[in-house]
């Protein structure tokens, strides 16, 4: 029988080619891009006519071709960026497969203006499904620009499965981000249909994030840098407050290439674990730096799935990097405290005794009779460390502490006066915590006035301790003399006795009383004034409502429920003492920022923003 295999001509193979490479119009802009990126252009215009259907053009002020070069730039597996095997572990190139070009060239026509600084005149190339139509001499700028028309016109399957104009464009967009933030210090202009879409001037990266995302953005901004021998990671890691319901403003950079990886994300989404609102995604701009020879991006044509050698250890580090970042940016308040700049010591009147300030804390004091976690257990030492700071100042201040309660009038410009007054007297010193509107805690800290929400800074301190309850030490239940009996719904009934041990390792003690009701026998010892009834009413409505956030655990979901429950109601009044156990408590938890629902609880008001309003 004859023999019937044979080579496929090369129009052919690059078609195949092309398949993988260019899968739409926004992957000839990529490609092309990043080709001008690698001409080490420094500007770069772009412009699209219906969603690159019709034309995609790229002009850039690179180190443009040789007529030679020009050619043979369209033949496959022709490229200048690696010249053996060796420079596949050292790739500092976007491209170097040598395929694209083949590949565009074969499924549209291509027409390439090309000049090297040097050279007088350039090359103009007239290419279309592989096939060179004219090669000649012309004169035009230093660079090179490719106009790419009529994609897929010999792919007709192709060209029928692409979507939209708005959907492709938005392919385009996205290819287009992602290379303008890996390099801010090329100018960028994008056009579509002859209107403007982007122009980016030469900047740095933060500013590179702002000028694509909107200014909005800067602010909400916190730096990241971790440098290690396996790995380098710099860029931005958004607020939580400004994380989306969208997923979107996501990027991971390596070595300046954009990646995608889900493993990492999850190392991302782990560290913002609890502080985000449901149901929103943070945002970030991390950018990687690792040796090449660690890294595999040869896995996919498009290369946006990159393998590495040391992954475990890159996700740790990466994890703790945003952890530490946010932590710095939640842990702020805390050691923001300078009770020096924040107070003013009070003239002594003649008549007045001078005392040594003595030591007068009542540490077992707890207006809300909740005993922090006892110095037994592991979390509480942590939390006594990180309170260390506040409390240490304090106890040396603490012989001018004032004992009246202020805190009890409503009003904050009462409040003052009589702070004044008592200053005035030269018996005492203002007091530190005033509460306004019986709803914010506010406390003169180093850099201006801090703002508390004390419902929400309650529920943190709740949740936080709950959450620890349920991992070790139970919570003492406080026996009722009249157990109370609730009459509950079939559904709230199966519920709450499904979590019943949980619960009753937090202090409600509840058991079915048949039918669909259940006796409380004893309530957390910390429950303060509200009815059970009250508490376990509002534990199941919001047990329930949150149930629709699948990736919260039940646990989780139990502390959360358990804390808004029992927390104190949006208005109460607080004295000074209870204030100050409020914010020493708070600044103990992990996330003292955030409530557990992603509500901020803390916002300072700079000294400068005030000092402007009276200027
Ligand atoms: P690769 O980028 O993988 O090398 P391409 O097919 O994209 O493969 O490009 C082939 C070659 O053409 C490149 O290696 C480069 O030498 C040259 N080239 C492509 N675009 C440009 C450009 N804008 N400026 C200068 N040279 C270019
Ligand atoms: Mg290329």
């Amino acid at each position: 029988m004859a023999d019937i295999i044979q080579l496929l001509p090369d129009s052919v193979a690059n078609q195949i080619a092309a398949g993988e490479v260019v899968q739409r119009p926004a992957s000839v802009v990529k490609e092309l891009v990043e080709n001008a990126v690698d001409a080490k252009a420094d500007s770069i215009s772009i412009n699209i006519k219906d969603a690159g259907k019709t034309l995609i053009q790229v002009i850039d002020n690179g180190k443009g071709m040789s007529d030679t070069d020009a050619r043979l730039s369209f033949e496959r597996h022709a490229t200048s960026k690696i010249k053996n095997a060796d420079d596949l572990f050292a790739i500092t190139t976007m491209g170097f497969r040598g395929e694209a070009l083949a590949s565009i060239s074969a499924i549209a026509l291509v027409e390439l203006k090309t000049r090297k600084k040097e050279d007088e005149l350039g090359t103009f190339i007239v290419i279309e499904g592989s096939k060179v139509e004219s090669q000649e001499s012309i004169s035009c700028s230093k660079g090179t620009s490719f106009s790419v028309k009529n994609l897929f016109y010999n792919v007709p399957a192709r060209r029928k499965f692409l979507k939209s104009n708005t959907a492709e464009f938005n392919h385009i967009i996205s290819e287009f981000q992602r290379i303008a933030l890996t390099n801010p210090e090329i100018e960028f202009k994008l056009y579509h249909n002859q209107s403007e879409i982007y122009v980016l001037p030469k900047t740095n990266i933060r500013q590179r994030i702002v000028s694509i995302f909107g200014k909005r953005i800067n602010q909400n901004l916190i730096t990241i840098e971790s440098d290690t021998s396996i790995i380098k990671i710099g860029g931005f890691i958004g607020k939580p407050e400004y994380a989306r319901k969208k997923s979107g403003e996501q990027y991971f950079f390596i070595n300046n290439r954009y990646m995608r990886s889900a493993y990492f994300n999850k190392a991302v989404l782990k560290a913002y674990e609890q502080i985000l609102a449901p149901e929103t995604m943070p945002s970030y701009f991390l950018y990687l730096n690792a040796d090449p020879s660690t890294i595999d991006v040869n896995i996919h044509p498009t290369k946006t799935e990159i393998k590495f050698e040391d992954q475990q250890a890159i996700w740790q580090i990466l994890h703790a990097a945003v952890k530490q970042a946010l932590g710095k940016n939640n842990i702020a308040p805390s050691i923001d405290f300078n009770i020096e700049e924040g107070f003013q010591i009070p003239v002594l009147s003649k008549d007045t005794e001078v005392r040594m300030p003595k030591v007068e804390i009542d540490h077992t004091f707890n207006p809300f009779e909740q005993k922090l976690p006892s110095t037994r257990n592991p979390q509480s030492a942590k939390m006594s460390l990180e309170k260390g700071n506040l409390t240490n100042w304090e106890s040396l201040y603490s012989g001018f502490e004032n004992e009246s309660k202020i805190g009890e009038t409503d009003n904050f410009s009462t409040l003052s006066a009589e702070g004044n007054q008592q200053g005035l007297n030269g018996t005492n010193l203002n007091a530190k915590y005033f509460q306004f509107k019986n709803k914010f805690i506010l406390t003169p800290v180093k850099s201006g006035l801090m703002i508390l929400d004390q419902k929400r800074a309650h529920e943190r301190i709740l949740y936080e301790k709950y959450l620890y309850s349920l991992n070790s030490e139970s919570i003492a239940s406080q026996k009722s003399l009249y157990p109370k009996t609730i009459e509950l719904d079939a559904k709230d009934h199966a519920l709450i006795l499904e979590i019943s041990d949980d619960l009753k390792s937090l202090g409600v003690d509840i058991e079915d009383f048949g039918g669909n009701a259940i006796v409380v026998n004893g309530m957390p010892v910390d429950s303060g004034s509200q009815e059970a009834e009250q508490i376990i009413d509002k534990f199941i409505n919001e047990f329930l409502s949150s149930e629709v956030n699948t990736k919260v655990q039940a646990q989780e979901k139990i502390a959360k429920a358990l804390a808004k429950a029992s927390a104190i109601s949006g208005t109460q009044v607080l004295n000074s003492e209870e204030m100050r156990e409020m914010v020493d408590m708070l600044f103990a938890c992990q996330n003292p920022n955030y409530s557990p629902f992603g509500k901020l609880i803390v916002s300072i008001i700079k000294t400068e923003e005030l000092e402007k309003r009276f200027s």
